[in-house]
């Protein structure tokens, strides 16, 4: 994959080049629909994902349309159960052992959070591993830390594809992961590992975050807070990937108007950073295309084909 960057314009103060996570998504999805063509031109075989959706959170039916269109897009079958807030965790169980055992889906994605009644570890662990593309499934998550083939979460690694992508090898690199959640920063810190990267993991009780980021080539950042980072914590020249997607108030559009920012005070940390993930535009698009090739991963291990090149970890 080409890198995408984002050249600043000349006489513009900033100096990081800003990672172009909309392009290297296309990119990435394009590659899945040539792959998925090829899997059905030569061997018949579609992949097929399946969402299930409990409940109805507002922001869980945005996410649940958009990867169903872009699974459509890639030339894959998508299949959503949308699943009413007082289904029982024994109906959602039976569900997804009905689809642990349909041969014609290889992915299966449950939206979270679910309703309070429902325990999310026995679900997920309900899971075939083999078609936890989310890669939540307790054998995914001890593969993943043992260095074995797994099924990756897909936002970390979006993180380590934009992280390649930029720096081809990432061997021997001081890495920092701000947040110990199990969906970001446990398994981002997990994959730095592997590339061979040196990596320290912050959180909410860690001493001297700054500190740690001024001695780190590579900080990604996962925590939900607005601006947490500020460019005189950067190294000069590092490279910063911003997972945080935060709402805050923009009363400079307008009354009672927001936008969405990270958790790194763009504008100063810009200016110091070698690389840096706009929000939005950054990560974001990079969990969904990630998604996909999860996808297109498990089909061809499934059927005991070779795995598609360069799209996972
Ligand atoms: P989480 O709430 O599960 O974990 C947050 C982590 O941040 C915790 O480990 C906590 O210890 C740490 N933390 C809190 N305050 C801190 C501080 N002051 N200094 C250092 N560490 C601190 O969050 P999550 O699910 O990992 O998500 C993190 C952010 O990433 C959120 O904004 C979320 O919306 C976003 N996110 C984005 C994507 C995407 O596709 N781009 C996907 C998942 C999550």
């Amino acid at each position: 994959m080409a890198a995408k960057i984002i050249e600043t314009k000349a006489g513009e103060p900033m100096t990081a080049k800003i990672i172009d996570g909309k392009a290297i998504a296309a990119e990435m999805r394009a590659e899945v629909a040539k792959q998925v063509a090829k899997l059905k031109a030569d061997h018949g075989i579609t992949p097929g994902l399946a969402v299930i959706l409990v409940g109805e959170d507002p922001a869980s039916e945005v996410y649940v349309r958009s990867k169903n269109r872009m699974t459509v897009e890639a030339g894959m079958k998508s299949v959503e159960h949308r699943l009413d807030e007082s289904t029982t965790e024994e109906e959602l169980l039976a569900l997804i052992a009905k689809l642990n055992a349909d041969p014609e889906i290889h992915g299966i994605l449950v939206q979270l959070p679910l309703p309070k009644h429902i325990d999310e570890g026995s679900v997920i662990n309900a899971l075939d591993p083999s078609k936890d593309v989310d890669g939540f499934h307790i054998s995914n998550v001890g593969r993943l830390n043992t260095g074995l083939k797994s099924m990756v979460p897909c936002t970390p690694l979006g993180c380590l594809m934009m992280l390649r992508d930029l720096h081809g090898s990432l061997a021997g690199m001081d890495a920092l992961v701000i947040g110990r959640s199990n969906i970001v920063g446990k398994p981002m810190a997990a994959l730095l590992l592997n590339d061979s990267a040196t990596v320290t993991v912050a959180h909410a009780r860690t001493k001297d975050v700054a500190d740690l980021c001024r001695r780190s080539d590579i900080v990604v950042v996962a925590v939900g807070r607005p601006g947490l980072v500020k460019g005189e914590w950067i190294k000069p020249g590092a490279t910063v990937i911003d997972v945080g997607i935060n709402r805050v108030p923009a009363p400079d559009l307008g009354e009672g108007k927001t936008r969405i920012v990270g958790d790194c005070e763009f504008e100063s940390c810009s200016k110091v950073a070698g690389a840096i993930t706009p929000v939005p535009g950054g990560v974001g698009p990079m969990t969904i295309a990630c998604l996909l090739a999860n996808t297109l991963t498990a089909c061809c291990r499934i059927n005991g084909l070779p795995e598609p090149e360069g799209l996972t970890a």
